[in-house]
């Protein structure tokens, strides 16, 4: 090939994401399977949503509204911020890229907690910018190890609340202290794709710390508890600043029609969260209570999914549960070889989750 590719490029193993519904059925021959592997809301989108995207459905030949103003304007209104304060984007990784772009150069260097989302390391590397992993201690991210490795050279630390793939979530108390130490010329993004889930009153909700004059920007998604992950909208809260500088990066029409309208009807749809957060909590109190019959260890969680120590081959176990018709998620890739993660499903999923694991262990 005589073009030449950067070599921070080539350096770059491609996201696998989990396989769709139908092509894991298509190669197994399988059918009538359920996911749990790709913390989806099991309920399905928000009926109000569905209403919205249905009225909206005759305009598809206009470009959608460049500035998403109606959908910034429902989330500031939400959120209690200025509609300045809100980026809306193509998922929230569309987000995390944007703050990469505009924000990290090569030689820089970002901190991340590993095991953690896989996109910030993506997105960091292909910036040409260094990625500093720092492990987890107790399967939580440990913000004193992360503190330490602060060079002049890290520009941006990324968290993850309630995190991927562990569930566990930053005390509000462990974070003040840490946002306090953390030099004020380096940005702190903390993604909260699963706050909504927490249950935890000590449990930090980054948003009660934003400020104006700040670096602190917070993530948070359409994609799980509003059950939209396929139309794609997150959003970032963050100062005005920052804001600015993020519409520089941004693509004009990076958050579709559909999307907008889909996610400022499912904000108002105070009934389906409802719905969705006591299904999430009713089927974790189950799925706890069933493990404890079975050889194997789960870990807490404030998010819609959990790790369990399956205590054998992660690899192996996904191949049995899958040729049974139970997609979960191997955690070997995030190097817990023998764990697997799992999400809430609905009730009747949960318990052939249950009864499907006794037969593959
Ligand atoms: C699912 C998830 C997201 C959401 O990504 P979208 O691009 O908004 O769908 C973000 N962060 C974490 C940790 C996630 O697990």
């Amino acid at each position: 090939m005589s073009i030449s590719v950067p070599d921070y490029i080539l350096n770059i193993d491609p996201y696998v994401p989990g396989k769709p519904l139908e092509a894991l059925e298509r190669e197994y021959g399988i059918a009538d399977s359920i996911k749990l592997a790709s913390n989806e809301n099991p309920l399905g989108p928000s009926p109000k949503a569905l209403q919205a995207v249905q009225k909206a459905i005759s305009q598809l030949h206009r470009y959608p509204d460049g500035g998403g103003y109606y959908l910034t304007q429902k989330l500031a209104a939400h959120l209690g911020v200025r509609p300045g304060n809100i980026v809306i984007g193509n998922g929230s990784d569309d987000i995390l890229g944007m703050l990469v772009r505009a924000f990290l150069r090569q030689g820089d260097e970002a901190i991340m907690p590993k095991p953690s989302f896989l996109m910030y390391d993506l997105e960091v590397r292909c910036s040409g910018a260094r990625s500093v992993p720092v492990a987890l201690k107790a399967m939580s991210i440990d913000l004193e190890a992360i503190l330490d490795r602060i060079t002049p050279r890290c520009r941006m630390i990324f968290l993850c609340s309630p995190n991927n793939p562990t569930g566990s979530v930053l005390s509000k108390q462990d974070f003040e202290h840490f946002l306090a130490q953390v030099p004020p010329d380096i940005m702190v993004v903390v993604d909260e794709a699963y706050v909504e889930f927490v249950r935890d009153p000590l449990a930090l909700n980054s948003t009660d710390y934003f400020h104006e004059n700040g670096r602190l920007v917070t993530l948070r998604t359409f994609s799980k508890a509003y059950g939209l992950a396929g139309l794609r909208v997150g959003y970032g809260i963050m100062p005005e600043y920052i804001a600015r500088i993020l519409s520089r990066v941004r693509q004009p029409f990076n958050v579709n029609s559909l999307g907008q309208i889909a996610a400022a009807a499912a904000l108002e749809d105070s009934e389906f969260l409802e719905k969705t957060l006591s299904t999430i909590h009713h089927g974790l109190d189950y799925l706890f209570l069933a493990l404890k019959s079975l050889p194997v260890r789960h870990f807490p969680t404030q998010a819609n999914f959990f790790l369990i120590d399956v205590k054998k081959s992660a690899d192996d176990l996904f191949e049995s549960l899958l040729k049974r018709g139970v997609i979960v998620r191997s955690m070997s890739s995030y190097g817990y070889p023998d764990h697997i993660r799992v999400n809430v499903g609905l009730p009747e999923e949960n318990r052939r989750f249950i009864q499907t694991l006794k037969q593959a262990l």
